[in-house]
């Protein structure tokens, strides 16, 4: 399916749940502003030049600059980035920050490029960006296969062109350039957050007795409720190993959950009585992916796991599930494969609207993309601040500053669930567009 028409199946869901005031704003919302693309040329170390076309979809910004990532993707298309554009717009807005949303992204497998070609690609993207971006314009960040070293090269080539300092036109960057304490496990981080909150809900939901949204699935008689499990027999299987992976991964295990698989592109290594992500990780690092880590027999570094591929992990029967990688990775093939009772949509756009819907009928509880992953961005704008005013906080004040805003966020979503008696999703989309109209409206009234 045509990734933003998947994106705009979403808002037509909520659609009927917008007052009569609001509903004509939502046709602002189906495209973005501004798509901006090119075909970048980069000169290859064997003296050939080689051509990568590049986009940045600058979806709206009626709440402050355009903010989101920057991909490096063989798959990019611009159907996907301007969808993604469409979520930060919805992430910044749910998370309640001064922020419209964007997304960019060249079509290239950064893999097969050496590091010098790496640096001319990414400093063609910043001479691309230039006219189009700024502080208080659009400010790209980190997203799949992008990392502070490119937001480096990004700034410096940027600042060429502009002739002065600018950190805050990037976040995600180096600590040594403005970078933020806390930015690099802060997606992952405000991904365990996200299930954290969600676990107090219902645990005290459960234990006042309420009646209210069936939000969760009807504890069986033989096993208990997933959420009213002691913390170390919640299980946890995490696709996607890249930064927001690990991130969730390590720190979830950290608080005492069970993670028993995790996985890279090149499949999954599991452990029914737990991993250990730091470890796996290390061991990723010295083979250059999870093959072979975990394994059975033969020459292993870890030992007692099995491997499985990325598709056995998604089918796994543990109580929590998290997408961490690319795009429809559940649709309406696999999800009657699906055992687990909650999904953390830690990539975005993980399940498709059609695979929503089944797995909505069929009780699955998914803390939906645009509030689960919400904390990457939340500390970029940690960040921005902190440039802006040219002051920096420790990493306690910046987690303190996450936890907080999360929290609310979480909050507003939940009420809005209970309220409704609708999906998490709806109830997050709804917080975000609500909030996106009335800027909308206060700008350009209808
Ligand atoms: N790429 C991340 C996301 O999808 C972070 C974006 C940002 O920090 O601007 O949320």
């Amino acid at each position: 399916m045509d990734p933003f028409k998947n994106a705009l199946s979403f808002l037509d869901d909520i659609s009927s749940y917008l007052s009569p005031a609001d509903k004509p704003y939502l046709a602002r919302l189906k495209n973005p502003n501004h798509v901006h693309k090119d075909i970048l040329q980069v000169s290859m170390d064997d003296g050939s030049k080689k051509d990568f076309p590049a986009f940045r979809s600058q979806h709206n910004n009626a709440l402050g600059p355009y903010k989101g990532g920057i991909r490096f993707h063989p798959g990019v298309t611009e159907a996907e980035i301007k969808a993604l554009s469409l979520w930060m717009s919805l992430k910044c807005s749910i998370a309640g920050l001064p922020y419209g949303g964007s997304k960019g992204g060249v079509i290239v497998d950064p893999k097969k490029l050496s590091k010098s070609e790496l640096e001319s690609l990414s400093r063609a993207y910043a001479r691309f960006l230039a006219p189009h971006i700024g502080e208080h314009v659009d400010v790209p960040a980190p997203d799949v296969n992008t990392n502070p070293q490119i937001m480096a090269y990004l700034l410096d080539e940027y600042e060429k062109v502009i002739g002065h300092h600018a950190p805050g036109a990037f976040t995600g960057k180096p600590l040594i350039l403005g970078g933020s304490m806390g930015r690099d496990k802060a997606t992952g981080y405000g991904g365990v957050l996200a299930l954290k909150f969600l676990i107090e809900k219902l645990k005290s939901k459960h234990s006042g007795g309420s009646q209210t949204a069936p939000l969760h699935k009807a504890p069986s008689s033989d096993t208990p409720t997933w959420y009213m499990k002691p913390i170390s027999q919640i299980t946890v299987a995490v696709q996607g190993f890249g930064n927001v992976g690990y991130f969730f991964a390590k720190i979830a295990s950290e608080q005492g959950f069970r993670v028993v698989a995790v996985s890279d592109s090149k499949g999954a290594t599991y452990l029914e009585t737990g991993l250990d992500p730091v470890a796996t990780m290390e061991c990723k690092r010295q083979k250059g992916s999870l093959a072979g880590c975990y394994c059975k027999g033969g020459v292993c570094d870890l030992k007692g796991g099995t491997m499985m591929s990325n598709e056995d992990l998604l089918q796994l029967p543990v109580d929590i599930l998290v997408p961490s990688a690319l795009e429809n990775v559940i649709t309406k093939d696999n999800t009657s494969k699906i055992k687990a009772s909650v999904i953390v949509e830690m990539a975005n756009g993980p399940i498709t609207s059609e695979a929503d819907h089944l797995l909505t009928s069929k009780n699955v509880l998914i803390i939906p993309d645009i509030y689960a992953n919400s904390g990457g961005v939340s500390v970029s704008y940690f960040e921005w601040v902190q440039n802006l005013m040219g002051y920096y906080w420790t990493e306690e004040e910046v987690d303190e500053k996450l936890e907080a805003l999360m929290k609310t966020s979480f909050n507003k979503m939940f009420k809005r669930s209970e309220e409704g008696t609708i999906s998490l999703r709806k109830a997050a989309y709804l917080v975000a567009v609500e909030r996106i109209i009335e800027a909308e409206r206060m700008r350009r009234p209808l």
